[in-house]
């Protein structure tokens, strides 16, 4: 069993689980001379440990995401040693979650949930859909990895929902947009239908997330069944651009 070794703490709070941590953060603010890392945890200095990731529920580890970026948003990002995060997950990771996002510059699911190396699994594609690769590489981040949450994320004023709006076509991306083409059908909205209608382009990427967490569930036997059994959360979200907030669906 590993336990880790607190970079700057006393002895009492060398062998904390993560669970116990989590009541001792704000003490630990007060302190102030704890490492600090990945997921919220003020206690440790280095990555997430097997222990750890398998203590959370999925639904703590979601919550731990919307306080980050709850402190993104914020502009109070935790001061992380990448390096310490780097030596600690060299050797093995443990990811807490499997995170299906847009390629979008401005969407980079670590920093706007303010994460660390080792935290999360990362997938991202236009318009972040699910082809039979990304279903693989959940599959693998979840049954095989130990991931507990599958997170699909979309983004508003998204490219590639505006372009399988217009019906763009250029070279493979042709194909990637087909993708997508059944949200903006299955989109229901009062006003103009169209790109340039940028309450239109939200409401379809949002659907769009929507049908991508239904598609998962309904092309990945493995993911749908470990989603049954409560050992994994599929959830959805929206990052706005504007705003920097990651709306979570529920
Ligand atoms: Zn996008």
């Amino acid at each position: 069993m590993k336990s880790k070794t607190i970079e700057g703490a006393s002895g009492e709070y060398g062998h904390l689980d993560r669970r116990t941590f989590l009541t001792v953060t704000s003490a630990a603010i007060g302190l102030g001379v704890l490492g600090e890392s990945l997921f919220g945890n003020l206690v440790y200095a280095d990555a997430l440990t097997k222990e750890q990731r398998d203590k959370m529920t999925p639904e703590e580890i979601i919550t731990e995401m919307k306080r980050g970026n709850e402190r993104f948003r914020k502009g109070e990002r935790r001061a992380r040693d990448f390096l310490k995060e780097q030596q600690a997950s060299a050797k093995g990771q443990y990811p807490a979650a499997v995170v299906l996002s847009c390629i979008d510059s401005r969407a980079p699911a670590e920093v706007i949930m303010d994460l660390g190396i080792g935290d999360i699994f990362n997938a991202r594609v236009p318009g972040n859909i699910a082809n039979s690769d990304i279903l693989g590489s959940m599959e693998f981040a979840c049954k095989a990895a130990g991931a507990k949450v599958v997170l699909v994320m979309g983004h508003t004023a998204c490219g590639a929902i505006k372009g399988a709006i217009d019906n763009v076509e250029l070279g493979n991306l042709t194909g990637l947009l087909a993708k997508i083409k059944p949200a903006v059908k299955a989109t229901s909205f009062k006003g103009e239908r169209a790109s340039k209608n940028a309450a239109f382009v939200d409401a379809v990427a949002r659907k769009n997330v929507e049908l991508t967490m239904a598609g998962i569930r309904n092309n990945s036997a493995v993911l749908k069944e470990l989603a049954s059994k409560g050992t994994i959360k599929i959830a959805g979200s929206m990052y706005d651009l504007e705003t920097a907030t990651v709306d979570f669906f529920a």
